[in-house]
């Protein structure tokens, strides 16, 4: 493990390669800090959100937005948190805003229009308003900058909006009656319950995590607004908790800011989702985990049954960039894909996100449809239905280093012989 940035212990790993594109990250991770949902809970709005009609809500988070960004820019630089609004701020104008949004369901870019509230027809992601998650947990696996020493505070969703074929977690992915239902509370307290416990950040991930994306904004809504889970309530989230059969003590103050809930919001995503559901996270979310997967050809179709894949994602992670948030961007390599998917992700982060430290992944294994030992293995899939060889790899590790790509503190399992 490289330097640390810690300063408050040694309880975050950044490399001084990574350091400066997650500042901001860390900065709320140790509670130095605000998080941007605190942020967002001082910026009232003019418009009733329980009133107004969808168009005078956008109207108005347009219009709130560069307040927002103003404000933002200030508390980095040092000045204190305004007090919450006493009355609807702009945390309560985004969940208005999800909740609307899912009488025409848009959170993503198949863009069925259909109304999840009545759930008599279903679109791509085959859910209605409900959500569901499989577990939440210490997630211990992630990049040395997320899982810290006590880990990502991680809540895994059931259902996605793609279909890969080696999907590592098709029970939960395409499942969508796995894990259990969940109300906005609920998650709320998993939330608070892993940031009283030392998480370093709440982890949003699926399956796909922009399907969910009011129960979501909900949660963080009430995260914002002083919420503290009742006893029994806490009780209610521990048959979903991975670590529920040991004993995980708290760590007082870790996740506080002025006495109040405070941790580091992790967008962990497929990033296939519209402009409006990015309008509304950028708002509330901190720092961001895009996974771009296919390159710019027919590979997101073939494997993961995805139209628009390529110009969705890019346009997307580009929108962080041209935002100035802090993220980092996961690529998996695939067997028979470096030079179809590997090069053309990392030349397109070289041209249009090249300060973005780059998870170049090392852990494909044939699972789900491309798996030969399963009963769901599919003829079809043969190119993909085995590990990535070292040369492969090599050569993956060896792109992003000739493009001087940030990869190499990210890249944790890297075990790269091409130097
Ligand atoms: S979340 Fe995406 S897939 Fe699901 S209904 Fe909405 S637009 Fe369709």
């Amino acid at each position: 493990m490289g330097a640390s940035h810690a300063s408050g212990g040694q309880r975050m790993w950044i490399e001084p390669e990574v350091g400066d594109a997650l500042a901001w990250y860390l900065d709320v991770a140790e509670n130095r800090r605000p998080a941007k949902f605190r942020i967002a809970s001082t910026v009232p709005t003019n418009v009733n959100p329980a009133s107004a009609d969808e168009a005078a809500l956008w109207a108005d988070l347009e219009r709130l937005t560069p307040c927002f960004l103003a404000r933002w820019g200030a508390i980095r630089t040092g000045a204190p948190l305004p007090r919450a609004a006493d009355g609807p701020s702009l945390l309560e104008l985004c969940r208005e805003l999800a909740c609307r949004m899912l009488a025409h369901c848009n959170f993503c870019r198949w863009d069925c229009r259909v109304d999840r509230w009545a759930g008599s027809k279903l679109g791509a992601c085959k859910l209605n308003a409900g959500s569901r998650v499989s577990t939440y947990f210490h997630h211990h696996g992630e990049e040395a900058f997320y899982r810290g020493t006590a880990g990502s505070g991680t809540i895994f969703f059931t259902s996605c909006n793609m279909r890969c074929a080696f999907c590592q977690n098709g029970d939960i992915s395409t499942d969508k009656d796995n894990g259990e239902a969940v109300d906005a509370r609920t998650l709320a307290a998993m939330a608070w319950v892993l940031g009283q416990e030392g998480c370093h950040n709440i982890n949003w991930v699926g399956g796909e995590v922009v399907i969910h994306l009011h129960a979501i904004v909900d949660a963080i809504a009430l995260l914002g607004r002083g919420f503290v889970p009742t006893r029994a309530e806490i009780e209610r989230t521990r048959s979903t908790k991975a670590e529920r059969l040991f004993f995980i003590g708290e760590a007082p103050g870790s996740a506080e800011y002025d006495a109040r809930f405070n941790a580091p919001m992790l967008w962990n995503s497929n990033f296939f989702m519209t402009p409006e559901s990015m309008k509304i996270l950028r708002i509330l979310i901190d720092v961001w985990l895009p996974d771009l997967k296919f390159g710019p050809g027919r590979c997101a179709m073939t494997l993961a049954k995805t139209p628009w894949y390529w110009e969705t994602v890019t346009d997307n992670i580009a929108l962080l960039q041209a935002w100035g948030e802090d993220f980092t961007i996961r690529h998996l390599v695939m067997p028979n894909h470096v030079e179809c998917c590997t090069y053309p992700v990392l030349d397109w982060i070289s041209g249009h996100a090249p300060t973005a430290p780059v998870n170049v992944m090392a852990q494909f294994r044939p699972d789900n449809f491309c798996d030969p030992a399963s009963s769901k293995y599919r003829d079809k899939y043969v190119e993909i239905a085995r590990r990535p060889t070292g040369p492969e790899l090599n050569s993956a590790w060896h792109r992003a280093r000739t493009l001087g790509l940030k990869f190499e503190a990210a890249s944790c399992d890297r075990r790269d012989s091409s130097r």
